[in-house]
């Protein structure tokens, strides 16, 4: 079985950041229809202060490298994603340890707790429109890197004729209706970096 290592898991962040960088404006303006427009920015932001911090603290475990990035994301975006996201990578970093070498198993494993850990934090389920719905059926997938990276986007699409439970876009009620959830777009984002750092 493949194992993977610190490099792998940097490797998939920045190109997590540069997909990110890429898509920031249509994150925004996926933010824009049901949200505060700032969606983008703040995965860029949040993205790019990651890069930074990986290169500045070099980490030799997959696990340090996760929990850097998760602590980056929470430190530096205000926006609900940052806290969100950034307990996504902590919990799953947390959960692999100080091992240098992991299985694919164990990263589905750890990126798994981590997703639970974002459904405890923010109250979401599968259906309310949020991130989860694009992270859920991806850990499922894994670890085929490109079923779950299809599933990511499909859930992603998927919350299009979803009414929001969680977040602002909550706010708007039936009104949420008809669009994209952004952060399941990100999620989608990220899954597909994933994708492309495995092959
Ligand atoms: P903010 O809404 O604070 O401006 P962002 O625009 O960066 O933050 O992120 C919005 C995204 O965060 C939403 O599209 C949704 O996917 C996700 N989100 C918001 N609230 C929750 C929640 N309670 N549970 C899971 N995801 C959430
Ligand atoms: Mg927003
Ligand atoms: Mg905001």
């Amino acid at each position: 079985t493949t194992e993977r290592d610190a490099a792998f898991v940097a490797a998939w962040l920045t190109a997590s950041a540069d997909a990110v960088r890429a898509e920031a404006d249509r994150l925004t303006e996926l933010d824009s229809a049901i949200g505060d427009a700032d969606h983008g920015n703040n995965m860029r932001r949040g993205f790019t202060a990651v890069v930074a911090s990986l290169e500045n603290e070099p980490q030799t475990a997959p696990g340090g490298v996760l929990l850097l990035a998760g602590r980056t994301l929470v430190s530096t975006v205000g926006g609900a994603s940052g806290p969100l996201f950034g307990t996504l990578l902590r919990r799953a970093g947390k959960a692999l340890g100080e091992a240098e070498r992991v299985t694919d198993a164990e990263l589905k494993e750890a990126l798994g707790t981590g997703v639970d850990a974002v459904a405890q934090l923010g109250g979401a389920a599968l259906g309310d429109k949020t991130m989860l719905d694009a992270l859920l059926p991806a850990v499922d997938a894994l670890p085929d890197y490109a079923a779950a990276a299809r599933a990511a986007e499909a859930g992603s699409q998927a919350t299009i004729p979803l009414r929001a439970h969680k977040g602002r876009a909550s706010y708007l009620g039936e009104r949420s209706v008809g669009h994209e959830d952004p952060g399941a777009a990100s999620a989608a984002l990220l899954l597909g970096a994933l994708f492309q750092v495995s092959r």
